[in-house]
């Protein structure tokens, strides 16, 4: 990525472990990834700093073909649409406490409503923490005025 004129190349980010370059070139783009998942994803990543953790991300857009082997159809989903307003971690580097501080801290400070969400499940590719943002139109839905 360029910004006023000079390559930005650190994969870096507190707390956030990205492991392919593929994952990277997504994550940093905002016509791929939501800012809104993304800068929570931030928050989040840096809580698990704090507790000498990180979050590894696992998946951010998910192919047709990958969602048909999910779940036998091109079900809709956060990892669906462009930009992608949900990116998965991988819960290797997190135990029961771990899960439970991050889910609090996004239950006292970042869920802002219907459609915001952070859930451990186990689809697709095993057990997983989920985060997603709401359509980019929901706030223009919520705020309009009438
Ligand atoms: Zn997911």
């Amino acid at each position: 990525m360029f910004y006023k004129g000079k390559l930005i190349v650190d994969p870096k980010f507190n707390g956030i472990k990205i492991p392919t370059m593929y994952l990277y070139n997504q994550f940093i783009n905002s016509n791929k990834t939501d800012p809104r998942v993304r800068a929570m994803a931030m928050e989040l990543g840096l809580q698990a700093h704090l507790m000498g953790k990180f979050l590894e991300i696992t998946g951010i857009f998910r192919t047709r073909e990958k969602n048909i082997e999910i779940y036998g159809r091109d079900k809709a989903s956060g990892h669906r649409e462009m930009p992608v307003r949900a990116i998965d971690f991988s819960l290797k580097d997190l135990d029961i406490e771990d899960i439970a501080h991050l889910k609090n801290h996004f239950a006292m400070f970042l869920d802002n409503g219907s459609y915001w969400s952070f859930i451990s499940h186990d689809v697709g590719a095993g057990a997983h923490l989920h985060l997603q943002a709401p359509h980019a139109d929901y706030n223009k839905i919520l705020w309009e005025e009438v």
